[in-house]
């Protein structure tokens, strides 16, 4: 069983048991509210803050054990730096770095600082910081250890003083948590798992959200044309699967806005077969697609006002004697074609076949895909950027913007018309890799002949969306990169 988390809200009032949880600034000093209800206790953290060399900037913690003349196991005050630092503070790291003193045990937050309480949007920013941060993968684990905290629920109360108000506030962020929980398990979950059917299966859960849910199976796609999306999966035991969800929140008849995303349930490389030390990691390759998922859930949730269509290629790519080869020429669904170089760069074929899809059924507003489809990525941005490539510098800057808000943060590289010379073919329209320089834009530059003039943005999150870097709201392998930056898109500039 995965650790639990139940939060709770109730009015600002003297502790009785459990961990107590304060802010303070670099005075050291709560909110004199604060400071009352903790009686002379409250000195203690000014006392213990020297030989710590604890000074409450902002996301630094100080935890006094047993604290005299209070009735709680731990004093916990957790700097929030100096005023001035104030309208700059990120709740929703604050909640990471709470949740993280309190796993597995109980505690009370109380949310009181001097001439600023947080607002009831701080407060749910908070709570999805500490749900966040509290997130485990453990389902296969099936040896625990003794008093192990995995086992332990943690219970969260914010104390403030209008509970009711900050409760309905965090509640409305309950929806974007969960969508981040999906995207991390279904990143997380091994291959022999969650092969293309049963990520596809689980994509359909989202109809109890009133999520339209179709999948489309391999002889649906052959009608369509999907011929370079089927070619990848051709050497899978497993079937390959389009899904196509559909939340419908906005004007009847209004143009939806488009999510797509790159699900290779396991990368092998197929006949351009990878070399052994880190495959394993490769079963994070549908980490795009599972930002989708999760993106679609969070918005449906929260009933978002907005036409929104997600789509998800879903393949595995596998040498076999029936796998594509180096050389093949396949022609996609736009009618171009494509000669294979490299059957590991695969991500662009089945992209190129979905978008096209995608432009062609919905018109959309625009455009985002989301891959995990260079390593090249990595080599320019590292773990910190996903990359953003894109034909449209307005939604290219509200993204940027999105990005700076939630943490989440891209960066643009170029695309152009000179980078196209690099994946033509001597056989045919395109080829499927343009060497090792400038990997990610050629890359990107394949994609953008499958997406017409529909304003789009590629997002290349190889960095970003699994192996990912551990953080204050972060401690998992598959992240959920995305889910929250989208959402956040969405919310500021599409709805209605
Ligand atoms: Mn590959
Ligand atoms: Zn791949």
């Amino acid at each position: 069983m995965a650790a639990s988390v139940k939060i709770d809200f109730q009015p600002l009032s003297a502790p009785a048991g459990g961990d107590v949880v304060v802010f303070v600034g670099e005075d050291l000093e709560p909110s004199a509210r604060i400071a009352e209800l903790l009686g002379k206790s409250s000195e203690l953290i000014a006392k213990a803050a020297a030989p710590e060399r604890f000074k409450g900037k902002a996301n630094a913690a100080l935890v006094i054990p047993t604290p005299a003349g209070l009735d709680a196991d731990r004093l916990i005050a957790v700097g929030i730096g100096s005023e001035g630092d104030r309208s700059k503070l990120n709740w929703v790291e604050l909640g990471g770095v709470i949740a993280g003193k309190l796993s597995g045990r109980s505690g009370t937050v109380l949310l009181d600082l001097e001439g600023a309480t947080p607002s009831p949007d701080d407060v749910a920013q908070i709570a999805l910081g500490a749900r966040l941060r509290l997130y485990k993968f453990d389902r296969y684990k099936t040896k625990k250890k003794d008093n192990d905290e995995n086992d332990t629920p943690t219970k969260i109360t914010f104390a403030s003083p209008d509970p009711a108000v900050a409760r309905k506030a965090a509640k409305a962020a309950d929806g974007l948590a969960e969508g981040v929980r999906i995207a991390r398990d279904l990143v997380n979950e091994p291959p022999n798992v969650l092969g293309p059917e049963e990520f596809a299966k689980r994509a359909e859960e989202l109809t109890k959200l009133g999520v339209e849910v179709e999948i489309l199976d391999e002889k649906a796609m052959r009608k369509l044309g999907m011929r370079a999306l089927l070619a990848v999966g051709q050497g899978s035991e497993r079937e390959s699967r389009m899904v196509v969800m559909r939340w419908n929140g906005g004007r009847a008849g209004a143009k939806p806005i488009a999510f797509i995303g790159k699900g290779v349930v396991f990368d092998s490389g197929g006949i351009s077969i990878k070399p052994g030390g880190g495959m394993e990691d490769m079963k994070g390759d549908m980490a795009g697609a599972a930002c989708v998922v999760g993106l679609m859930h969070a918005l449906a949730a929260r009933k978002a006002k907005a036409n929104v269509v997600g789509a998800i290629g879903l393949v595995e790519n596998m040498p076999d004697g029936k796998a594509q080869r180096p050389g093949d020429i396949v022609t996609t669904m736009s009618g171009q074609t494509v000669e294979i170089i490299n059957t590991d760069a695969e991500g662009r074929l089945v992209l190129g076949d979905v978008l096209w899809y995608v432009q062609d059924r919905f018109k959309p507003q625009f455009m985002i895909d989301l891959a995990t489809l260079t390593g090249a990525i990595l080599v320019a941005l590292a773990q910190e950027y996903a990359g953003m490539f894109s034909n449209n510098d307005e939604l290219a800057g509200r993204l940027f913007e999105a990005g700076k808000a939630t943490g989440e943060k891209v960066w643009r590289l170029p695309l152009g018309p000179e980078y196209d010379k690099l994946i033509d073919s001597k056989f045919a329209d395109m080829k499927n890799t343009g060497g090792r320089h400038g990997g990610s834009i050629t890359a990107a530059q394949f994609l953008q002949r499958f997406v017409n003039d529909v304003p789009w943005i590629h997002l290349d999150i190889a960095g970003t969306g699994m192996n990912a870097p551990q953080t204050e709201t972060n401690k998992s392998w598959g992240s959920g990169w995305g889910v929250r930056l989208l959402d956040r898109l969405v919310r500021d500039h599409y709805e209605r």
